[in-house]
């Protein structure tokens, strides 16, 4: 049995200075960009445009770059791009080396260590694709890659052997080819549109694809899969917004780390999408330096659920090369999942999932709440590590009382 102690279970208070601390909306801010003017400020192309690609640039914002830092830059163009909008960089705290937000950007020089363990497509999508471009793993939904580009560049993106384009893989999907599988695969009922990031292309293009997908019959469900809400929030407009609405049933996974980029201005743009009827849903990755503490994966998931978000996943990070100063372990994971299970609303609670080194797809990995079970019983451990019974037969049926005996009434 989990000793209490041990697992700290029960006994962490609701809230804390701390939690509450991480919980505050705050707006990002114009910070080293005041003079720019609104218009280009909220000018989604602008934002792209003028975002931190290179050392030079890098070291006029933020004196403070580490050596580490510079020299991961230096390199970073020959693996996974550097791109930061200028709205997220103002998210860096540069005063502090150990920023949440500074480790997912920031290229580092152990980004140039790599083990043999880890490799440049950990979950195996290049051997499940029967066309470029279409990952297709599970037996009913297909993974279509839209594009190799996005906003800004996660420093653990499990599909940087083609995303930014810097290390020479040369992605080129064809559409065409991509919807012709789909419209003769008639078991796809279910596509996910991710890349690179869907939500770059214009309107235009997005709706083109999204509107051949749906005249697809068998095609039931659609999704996006994006970082732009929360790289790029001014990239999610009342127009974009208007011409989603139109392809219902559709949800969207955004993905954060951390409840810093929670702020005001990606809170705005969660709303226009949860207003024209989208689902959404959030996926995280465990990572060391940024969230691998049960307080703040408690403040990000309480304020997904303020911002009408469904903690959706939280993945355990893909063995992708030179991503070791960014794991954390399988044991803190399931830690903060027992610190959440029970402790806080359901709706709260993300499935941890391993995706499975090779190919194998995601793997929930939980908390053992079934302690054991034998002949007529089944040992459970709620969230506070109390034991209870739940009375069940061997075969699973309900186990069933001794009959009472009736008296006869007595015939005179
Ligand atoms: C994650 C993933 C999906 C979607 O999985 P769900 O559990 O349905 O969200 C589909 N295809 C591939 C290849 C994936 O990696």
């Amino acid at each position: 049995m989990l000793n209490e102690d041990s697992s700290g279970h029960g006994k962490e208070p609701p809230s804390s200075p701390r939690l509450d601390a991480l919980k505050e909306f705050l707006a990002a801010g114009r910070g080293f960009w005041a003079k720019i003017s609104e218009t280009d400020w909220n000018d989604w192309r602008w934002q792209l445009k003028h975002r931190i690609t290179s050392l030079e640039q890098l070291q006029r914002l933020m004196p403070t770059v580490t050596p580490e830092e510079r020299a991961g830059t230096l390199l970073a163009n020959t693996k996974l791009a550097m791109a930061i909008t200028p709205y997220f960089f103002n998210l860096i705290d540069p005063a502090d080396e150990n920023c949440p937000i500074r480790w997912q950007v920031i290229p580092r020089i152990e980004e140039t260590h790599t083990a043999p363990w880890e490799v440049s497509d950990p979950c195996g999508e290049d051997s499940h694709s029967p066309v470029p471009g279409l990952v297709h793993r599970y037996p009913d939904r297909v993974l279509f890659l839209v594009t190799d580009r996005c906003a800004s560049y996660c420093r653990y993106c499990t599909r940087s052997r083609l995303v930014s384009n810097a290390s020479g893989y040369d992605f080129h999907p064809e559409f065409e080819k991509q919807i012709d599988y789909i419209r003769k695969t008639p078991a796809i009922r279910d596509v996910l549109l991710s890349g690179g990031d869907p939500l770059l292309f214009s309107d235009d293009k997005l709706e083109h694809l999204l509107s051949q997908l749906r005249a697809i019959p068998h095609v039931e469900f659609l999704r996006i899969g994006t970082r732009i809400p929360i790289f790029l929030p001014q990239r999610i407009t009342p127009g974009l917004c208007a011409m989603l609405k139109k392809y219902h049933p559709l949800f969207i996974s955004i993905h954060s780390n951390h409840p810093r980029e929670l702020t005001t201005e990606v809170r705005d743009a969660l709303g226009r999408l949860a207003d024209v009827g989208i689902p959404l849903g959030n996926q995280s990755v465990l990572l060391r330096h940024v969230n691998d503490d049960a307080t703040v994966v408690k403040a990000l998931v309480h304020k997904l659920l303020m911002c009408r978000v469904k903690p959706y996943y939280i993945y355990q990070c893909d063995l992708i090369s030179g991503s070791a100063h960014l794991r954390s372990s399988v044991r803190q994971g399931l830690k903060i999942i027992e610190s959440l299970r029970g402790h806080t609303t359901g709706y709260a609670v993300p499935q941890y999932v391993i995706d499975a080194p090779g190919g194998g797809g995601k793997v929930p990995v939980n908390p053992e709440h079934v302690l054991s079970r034998n002949a007529d019983r089944v040992v459970i451990r709620n969230f506070e590590g109390k034991i209870f019974e739940y009375p069940e037969g061997p075969d699973g049926r309900p186990l069933v009382a001794a009959p009472k005996r009736i008296e006869e009434p007595e015939l005179v």
